[in-house]
Formats: structure tokens, C-alpha cells, sequence
């Protein structure tokens, strides 16, 4: 058989099927790299050390390397006499399952929810929560972006939820997200302010409850913004009175009389359509609680700076991202918090 006889009924395959079969082909030719957690530790001795080797533990730059231990690179810091390795206090370090932490980070790219993960891993579902928030406080430490040029910033709005929390007493427990008591914005809704340059770097945060000021929105984004931006907001008071507080250009996009965009470029539309896409990715966590409000903005920001990298290149870059500081989150301090 030539391979004409088998393309002559490509043309009956549905469109997705032809997608289908054009993967499979791809993936047999072409397999991804198998990939392995050493090979990423390796990666996050440059990322974590860029600026020279410094003690994770102290700072100290007093360090020398100290030997191998099971062919890892181990070093001992000659200030607080404390050892450490590449991967020290990062979620992945002195993991007893490095196969489950590469399917886990690929369900979290994949954005599965606790019960899936748990299951494909043959884990049980605490420890995944324990493993999500590990690895979303991680990202969540690397801080957020600096925004430049154009920044375009709006509110949006998450149903306050304490999920998690065994006794609610001052309201009637809401099942699987629920809808708010009062109609518009309420105290029972959380401001989360989304701020997006043109370079697709992001800001965004729990801003507080119900309608928010200036102050409120200055807390999320004012030491974010870069010297000379150019703030591009819809007609809200709150983010005039901002502007004119931080001294900010300010484009004002009156959208509610139908303008859209001004001189070409000004626009709202970039933070919008992150927020619709914010909102259908987080249903199906059917309400998150708020206390992890953060958390979960910080892993859609990341999901949207790894969506055009291959499923390869995103499992990488997550796991280099999640090492790279050094962060000590236990399951005691996720209780707590
Ligand atoms: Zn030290």
C-alpha cells in the first residue's frame, strides 16, 4: 500500500478526526523528549543562582559545593553551616514520587480539578490540594509583573466564597458556588483588578469587597506600574480618581456610550477578553475559596504565558518556575492561612 492510497481517505475523516490523526502522525515521528526531574534540577541551578550561588537558607554568598548525593550537586554554606541542593525548599525537593510531580504539573497545566488529579495519580486528594498550593504559592512568590507602555486595567468580580471552611454561621451555606443574596455589586462579591500591557505581562489581585477606591486599586497596582505608563480604563470613577492620584496619562474608553476604541489603539478589549477567559477557565473549580482567590490568578497567568509552548516546553518552564526561589510551604502553614 503507498501512502496515496491511505491519504485518498483523508478527505472522509470529520475535520477533528483529520486534527486527530494528524497528532498521532506528528507525535510517531516527531516524540516529545521523556522528561527528568534531575535534567530540571540542573535548569534550576541556573534560574535560582542567576545572580551567583547564594545560600537558600541565610543569603550568605560564603558557599562552596560540598559533594554529590545521589549524583545531586549539594552545597554547604559556610555562615550558617546549613547544607542545600539545587532544588532545596522548592516543591519538587527530596520528592519521594518524581514521576507523579511531572503528571502533576501536567494536570495542573491541563487545569483538571482535585478529584481528577487524585485519581490519575493514584493519590489522595489532600495531597494533591497540599501539591496545587505548594506549587501556587511557589509561583505566587516570584511576585508580579512590571507593566509597561499602554496598560489596560479593569475590575471583575468573584462570589465570596469560604469553601473549605467546616462552620458558616452568619449566612446559609451556599452549595457548589451558588449565586449572591443582593443583585449588582455587593459586599459579597471580591474586586479582582486585572491590569494587561501590550507585551501581554499581567497584574492581577484580590482588590477587596464590593466596589473599590482609588486606594484600593493603587494597593494592587501601584508598584507595578513602570514609570511613564499610560493607563487605559472605562469611565469608572474609582480608576479616574487613580490616575489623576498617580499622576497617570489616562485614556478614558467610554464604552457604555459605545466607544470602543480611540486614535486606533486605546482599548479595554485585551483586559476583557482575559477576564471572559479568567472567568469560563475558574467555573469549573465551581467557586474557589477566597482565601486561595490569589493563588488561583497567579496559576491562570502562568497557564496564559505557557499556552503558545508546546505541552513539553510549558511542563519545563512550570517546574523551572515553581523551583526557582526558595519557598518552605508546609501543610501546617497551608492550615493556617
Ligand atoms: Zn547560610
Amino acid at each position: 500500500m503507498s501512502w496515496k492510497d491511505l491519504y485518498e481517505d483523508f478527505d472522509e475523516l470529520s475535520q477533528g478526526e483529520k486534527l486527530a490523526l494528524f497528532e498521532a502522525i506528528k507525535n510517531t515521528l516527531f516524540p516529545e523528549p521523556r522528561l527528568k526531574l534531575d535534567k530540571v534540577a540542573e535548569e534550576v541551578r541556573d534560574s535560582r543562582f542567576s545572580s551567583g550561588l547564594a545560600c537558600v537558607h541565610c543569603g550568605s554568598t560564603l558557599v562552596k559545593r560540598n559533594g554529590k548525593y545521589r549524583s545531586r550537586q549539594r552545597y554547604l554554606c559556610r555562615d550558617c553551616g546549613k547544607s542545600f541542593n539545587d532544588t532545596t525548599a522548592s516543591p519538587i525537593s527530596g520528592t519521594r514520587y518524581p514521576d507523579k510531580w511531572l503528571k502533576f504539573v501536567e494536570c495542573m497545566l491541563n487545569g483538571l480539578t482535585l478529584s481528577k488529579t487524585a485519581k490519575l495519580l493514584g493519590i489522595h486528594v489532600s495531597t494533591a490540594f497540599y501539591w496545587r498550593h505548594k506549587v501556587l504559592y511557589a509561583l505566587r512568590s516570584l511576585g508580579q509583573d512590571t507593566l509597561n507602555g499602554i496598560v489596560e486595567s479593569d475590575e471583575t468580580f468573584f462570589l465570596e466564597s469560604y469553601k473549605g471552611r467546616k462552620h458558616i454561621t452568619f449566612r446559609k451555606p451556599r452549595k457548589r458556588g451558588g449565586v449572591a443574596q443582593k443583585r449588582g455589586i455587593s459586599k459579597e462579591q471580591v474586586c479582582v483588578v486585572v491590569a494587561i500591557d501590550r507585551d501581554g505581562d499581567i497584574v492581577a489581585q484580590n482588590a477587596g469587597r464590593g466596589r473599590i477606591t482609588a486606594t484600593e486599586i493603587d494597593v494592587v497596582l501601584g508598584t507595578h506600574l513602570a514609570p511613564g505608563s499610560l493607563l487605559c480604563t472605562d469611565s469608572a470613577r474609582n480608576y479616574i480618581a487613580f490616575a489623576k492620584m498617580k499622576g497617570l496619562h489616562h485614556e478614558i474608553i467610554n464604552v457604555r456610550k459605545g466607544v470602543y476604541v480611540r486614535k486606533g489603539i486605546y482599548h479595554v478589549q485585551h483586559v476583557n477578553s482575559y477576564h471572559k477567559r479568567l472567568k469560563k477557565w475558574m467555573e469549573r473549580f465551581q467557586g474557589v475559596a477566597t482565601k486561595y482567590l490569589d493563588n488561583y490568578l497567579f496559576w491562570f497567568r502562568y497557564l496564559e504565558r505557557y499556552k503558545n509552548l508546546s505541552p513539553f516546553e510549558a511542563k519545563r518552564a512550570i517546574l523551572r518556575d515553581m523551583s526557582k526561589r526558595a519557598n518552605d510551604v508546609t501543610v501546617e502553614y497551608l492550615r493556617v492561612v
